[in-house]
């Protein structure tokens, strides 16, 4: 089976697009998004149906969540974020909030596991930044890899049979037996990790290769979408920069 693994759109209808665009350019993929279709940028409601559309498997991310959860500690998003989730709560039509209500947090699939944030606590929103949080988070699941997204860096976190974690800069990368892995596939609609190029993975399960695949699209374009909506202009900057 030969999964694409994509998250993080983040409303940005010009990066989804490219990235369909480059993906579908493959044949027999199985299509699974890690969650965050909305927030940050300016077409959610775009968003929403195009995924509908054509992804087999969709996980809830916090953003999503925090569209219809009224209740939902919307203080521990920055400033920025917590504007936007304001205007996308507002922006989106009712049936996508109800879409989104419907989501689950995490999926087995063919001995695959996939979340949004971390396989510990999957309704947590959790980050893993030392290698502690990592230790904790491969205790917390039996499958060989787990696939996450929220941090929209893309990496590959492994711990060996000794119990001994590291990670490994994007690459292509073919999954060692008796390690266990925790691989993020970066962003489609916000980048973090230096480039504005869309991130996604494919991942053969039979070959057990994993690749990561950077899809250039017209940033400016939203930029200006964004610009208009009245969105806080370093989100606007940041795509450009990739941080
Ligand atoms: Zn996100």
């Amino acid at each position: 089976m030969r999964y694409c693994i994509f998250s993080d759109v983040h409303g940005n209808l010009e990066a989804l697009k490219a990235f369909f665009e480059h993906a579908e350019s493959r044949e027999q993929l199985k299509y699974i998004f890690l969650g965050d279709i909305v927030g940050y940028g300016p077409n959610p409601n775009e968003c929403v149906e195009l995924l509908r559309n054509r992804t087999e498997h969709i996980i809830m991310g916090n953003h999503d969540e925090a569209t219809f959860e009224e209740n939902v500690d919307i203080e521990s998003f920055n400033p920025f974020a917590r504007k936007v989730i304001l205007w996308t709560r507002r922006a989106l039509k009712q049936e996508h909030r109800e879409f989104l209500r419907s989501l689950q947090y995490e999926i087995v699939h063919n001995g695959i596991r996939f979340v949004h944030a971390t396989p510990f606590q999957p309704d947590r929103w959790h980050y893993i930044f030392t290698s502690e949080d990592a230790e904790i988070n491969f205790r917390s699941f039996t499958e060989q890899v787990c696939f996450v997204g929220h941090s929209h860096q893309p990496i590959i976190i492994l711990q060996d049979p000794a119990g001994e974690v590291d990670s490994l800069d994007p690459q292509t990368y073919r999954l060692e037996p008796n390690h266990q892995y925790i691989i993020n596939d970066g962003s489609i609609g916000q980048p973090r990790d230096g480039s504005p190029k869309a991130c996604y993975i494919i991942y053969d399960s039979e070959t057990r290769k994993v690749e990561f695949h950077r899809v250039a699209y017209d940033f400016t374009i939203t930029q200006q979408k964004m610009k208009d909506e009245g969105i806080p202009e370093y989100l606007c900057k940041r795509l450009q920069y990739g941080r």
